[in-house]
């Protein structure tokens, strides 16, 4: 199972969410940790894990031989990105500006492109007992992150416990850091920053057609509008964390939380076992299909529709009568309960 952590606003603590999620997995099977937040990566640093080996990753950018060139622009026409430009007489390239896609010496006429290796960053490897741990790392001064995430996100072992550290924010990285995930994860705070950032993480994940849920952090600091807003989207909020002075210290400190604190293990255990139930359920369910699960007395309607709205599903309630329900309903008759038939389908919102 892939488990990406995010969140619309930085400084949320998403590094201490992934890393003890991470952490609590560590006797209970093997687990990947991929740290995509290239531009400052620092799971590592709660990890502690040691890295036994380094790759630079390049890209390719575009070498012009001016001999061959007849200023056509044909390769300035095609760049989505400005990477280059024809001006009169001259061919001028922005490597900064490169994606590498490699579109202008595919359709360059005279075949006067080639393509030269551009360092950007390096991709390290290491491991900590069972958890293997990987990140990429951008050069001081690029900007071209998602190579670098592609390149770490190919590590990804499918029989392993995933979970990727995600970049703060809602562009380019966040979204090939997330993309693919089985479940993302976004952390937040209570404050109005927090769920204006938080909305648009969310829909990003409802884009990507991946559940989320939500890890409010730092309980107590502002109101209770992340909580409603939460309610209103039906988004399970899975974890609270309260603003506490010892848990702000060991995070200073870089001491993961549930080593701290081990009182924390089995609550991330938990957490973990929930996304999974989530995620078994959303496997199981096509999109849009209702399906009956249960008919009951409307004593035990409600904490049944609670639970599966908790894990993300829509639910319909059809009211029956005795002799409709194809069951013994003596005893809700006894109580004057009406009955029910649930039906439940997953979010349509989490299929787009
Ligand atoms: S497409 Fe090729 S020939 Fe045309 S301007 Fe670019 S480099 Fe020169
Ligand atoms: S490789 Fe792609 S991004 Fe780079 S200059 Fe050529 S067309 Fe533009």
């Amino acid at each position: 199972m892939i488990i990406s952590v995010a969140s619309g606003k930085g400084g949320t603590g998403k590094t201490l969410v992934a890393t003890s999620l991470a952490l609590s997995l560590k006797g209970k099977g093997k687990v990947q940790l991929l740290d995509c937040d290239v531009e400052e990566p620092n799971a590592h640093i709660f990890l502690r894990s040691t890295t036994n080996q380094s790759r630079p990753l390049s890209i390719p950018v575009p070498k012009v031989d001016e001999t061959k060139c007849t200023y056509c622009g044909k390769c300035a026409e095609v760049c989505a990105y400005n990477a280059i430009a024809v001006i009169k007489q001259k061919v001028l390239v922005f490597p900064e500006l490169c994606h590498g896609c490699g579109a202008c010496s595919y359709l360059c006429p005279e075949s006067a492109i080639s393509e030269e290796g551009r360092e950007i960053g390096v991709v390290e490897t290491g491991s900590l007992e069972n958890i293997e741990f990987i990140q990429g790392r951008l050069a001081i001064g690029e900007t071209m992150a998602p190579p670098i995430i592609r390149e770490v996100k190919r590590h990804i072992d499918s029989t392993k416990e995933v979970i990727i550290d995600v970049s703060p924010g809602t562009s380019c990285p966040v979204i090939e850091a997330v993309k693919d995930s089985d479940f993302c994860l976004l952390v937040t705070e209570p404050t109005p920053f927090g769920l204006n950032d938080l909305a648009l993480a969310v829909e990003v994940t409802r884009k990507l057609g991946i559940s989320c849920g939500v890890v409010i952090n730092r309980v107590g600091v502002g109101d209770e509008k992340v909580e409603s807003y939460c309610h209103e989207q039906g988004i399970p909020i899975l974890l609270k964390i309260p603003l506490a002075r010892d848990i702000a210290t060991l995070y200073s400190k870089g001491i993961p939380l549930i080593e701290g604190k081990p009182e924390w293990h089995n609550t991330f255990l938990k957490l973990f076992q929930h996304i999974k139930e989530i995620v078994t359920a959303n496997q199981v369910m096509k999109p849009t299909d209702w399906q009956e699960v249960a008919i009951d007395g409307e004593t035990h309607v409600k904490r049944i529709k609670d639970l599966y709205q908790e894990l993300g599903f829509e639910v319909r309630l059809e009211e029956v009568k005795p002799e409709e329900a194809e069951q013994c309903t003596k005893c809700y008759q006894e109580r004057g309960e009406k009955i029910y038939r649930i039906y439940m389908r997953r979010k349509r919102e989490a299929s787009k």
